[in-house]
């Protein structure tokens, strides 16, 4: 506490991202970042976008990233928000988009960010428990509140719901605005960004920096109803107008547009996580169906903190989390073939061997 401080900083419980670590030989299965490399051709789009044009200030309205989002996803301009990376995405729609006088309602195990922004904001919120199998279920949202964010995949499970269960969320809840989080959702769900057609509270965020390896870059997107995005607008030109970078711009743009490179990456994601599911099933662990690029895992007979520090001295990182639901689970992101060998050949030095 510092005497300069506003009251409102001594009272923030910052989030808290998974370490990013300095020494090399390290296998980061941390943050769910993607094992393989961006597209190509969104790298020399940025390449070539390093020259004197940098001295100019990038679109404020990032038009031409607008539209080719828009085109991707089959919609207009006019419903695509840009932001810089979608936890800026989220924040504003935190800002803009939530009744601040009822909380605001997400899972108790999900996205540790957004308890964070509601502190930031002065959100009221309510954690709405997961069910006995770690999922959402929706008839638990149909409650007054303020607003509604729900991961999709859920963070930290990869659990995730039908289109139906978010349509039926949507019509539960007509005059709040639903955030539907799809960090996840091109590993293996499906994106509500079609329902937000028909629903005018819904929206669909989405980010460059799992499936489409460029969480370095910081690039995120939502998809609604013009009245939500003319929302999103006014708050981020109250606060920054140039939050994406021209290179930011053109390198999104390329890599949106390269939907063959993130088939075929995702697919061989999701090809590994299959893979290592059967493997870490055949040691002992419980493991959550997982839509998304990680997998939550358990072992009866071993604590999370232990298996943690036992790979941290093999050079591996994993993530524990600091929802109580699930303190004795650890997180690990899918990496290649090889890198889920190296963990596995960790665990087995460890005792950990099939039964
Ligand atoms: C990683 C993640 C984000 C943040 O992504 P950025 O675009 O890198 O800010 C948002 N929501 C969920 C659920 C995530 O897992």
């Amino acid at each position: 506490m510092s005497r300069f401080w506003n009251p409102l900083v001594a009272d923030l419980h910052p989030y808290i991202p998974g370490e990013q670590p300095h020494f090399t030989d390290i296998l980061k299965l941390n943050t769910n970042e993607l094992p393989y490399g961006p597209s190509p051709t969104a790298l020399s789009v940025m390449q070539e976008g390093c020259n004197d044009s940098l001295r100019l200030y990038p679109d404020p309205t990032a038009r031409d990233l607008r539209q080719t989002i828009a085109s991707v996803y089959d919609t207009v301009p006019e419903r695509v928000f840009v932001g810089n990376g979608s936890d800026e995405v989220l924040a504003h729609a935190f800002r803009a988009l939530i009744a601040p006088e009822a909380p605001m309602l997400f899972a108790d195990v999900s996205y540790g960010f957004y308890p964070v922004y509601c502190g930031l904001f002065g959100q009221p919120y309510q954690e709405i428990p997961l069910n006995e199998r770690f999922e959402i279920d929706i008839e638990d949202y149909a409650i007054p509140c303020g607003g509604i964010a729900i991961a999709n995949p859920n963070a930290n499970t990869g659990h995730a719901l039908s289109l139906g269960a978010i349509s039926r969320l949507a019509t539960l809840q007509p005059d709040r605005t639903i955030i539907i989080d799809e960090a996840y959702v091109d590993f293996g769900a499906e994106s509500a960004v079609s329902l937000t057609r028909e629903h005018d509270n819904l929206l669909v965020v989405q980010t460059l920096s799992k499936s489409r390896a460029l969480a370095g870059l910081r690039v995120g997107y939502a998809i609604g109803h013009p009245d939500l995005i003319e929302g999103l607008i006014r708050v981020k030109d109250s606060f920054n107008s140039y939050p994406l970078s021209r290179l930011a711009q053109a390198g999104a743009s390329a890599a949106i547009a390269d939907t063959a490179w993130l088939t075929s990456t995702t697919g061989r994601v999701m090809a590994s996580r299959d893979r290592f599911v059967q493997v870490m099933s055949g040691l002992g662990f419980d493991i959550l169906p997982s839509c998304a690029n990680f997998v939550l895992v358990h072992h009866p007979a071993h604590k999370a903190g232990d298996l943690l520090a036992g790979l941290r001295e093999r050079h591996i990182i994993v993530r524990q989390l600091s929802a109580p639901r699930i303190r004795d689970w650890l997180r690990i992101t899918i990496g290649t073939d090889d890198e889920m060998s190296r963990l596995i050949e960790a665990l087995a030095s460890m005792g950990l061997t099939p039964r």
